[in-house]
């Protein structure tokens, strides 16, 4: 059976972290849309291009367009075995459009990282980011004399991780996806997860979770 793991959860919570130590653990796909729509904007592309000013704003990316991302990822042979998707869905459209998409595949697991707002914002406003490979590093302190522990890349704070941009990306959160919450809480594979403990704790917490929902 293949494990098909979505992840809720403010910006901040952990989830590029934990789905990246859970891919690795697992040997599966991690789809990270932020990611990818990171790397069109590094790269140039036309959807990067009209991303980025969506992005410095702090707001969502159309659903149309994230969800034509999303399908092509999902398609290609590695997701086939197995996914775990950091950032997607953000928005009900989106979740109502992946349901679609999982059709005739194992049923989703939908892991919620819970946080308080107050630990969100120190977390935001201190993360730092390798300009290279886009590795989160795990500081909790400004320090850029530090490199990448993947690639010894430059550490650098992402454009939308300051000031107001951090409070705007709250806001859609609490009135975009938030109500994901409540959409996928009546499922039987659904858990939630404290995400204001150390980065090992929430990992084990995760992993208990999806032996809980399913049987692996
Ligand atoms: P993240 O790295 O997940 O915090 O995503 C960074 C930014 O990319 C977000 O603030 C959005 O502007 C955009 N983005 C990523 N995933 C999505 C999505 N599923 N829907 C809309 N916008 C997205």
């Amino acid at each position: 059976m293949a494990l098909n793991v979505i992840m809720l959860g403010p910006p901040g919570a952990g989830k590029g972290t934990q789905a990246e130590r859970f891919a690795r653990a697992r040997g599966i796909a991690k789809i990270s849309t932020g990611d990818m729509l990171r790397a069109a904007v590094h790269d140039g592309t036309e959807i990067g291009l009209r991303a980025k000013t969506i992005m410095d704003r702090g707001e969502l990316v159309s659903d149309e367009v994230m969800i034509g991302i999303v399908r092509e990822r999902l398609n290609r042979n590695d997701a086939r075995a197995g996914f775990i998707l950091d950032g997607f869905p953000r928005t009900v459209a989106q979740a109502a459009a992946l349901d679609e998409l999982m059709k005739c595949r194992d049923p989703l697991i939908i892991l919620d990282i819970v946080v308080p707002e107050e630990e969100l914002v120190r977390r935001l406003s201190t993360r730092l980011i390798c300009k290279e490979c886009g590795h989160n590093a795990e500081l909790g302190h400004i320090d850029v004399t530090e490199r990448c522990v993947i690639c010894g890349g430059e550490l650098i704070q992402r454009s939308d991780d300051s000031g107001t941009v951090v409070l705007e990306r709250l806001r859609v959160y609490r009135t975009a996806t938030k109500p994901l919450v409540d959409f996928y809480r009546v499922r039987p594979t659904f858990r939630s997860v404290n995400g204001a403990q150390a980065p090992d704790r929430v990992a084990a917490d995760l992993a208990a979770a999806i032996v809980e929902v399913g049987s692996h």
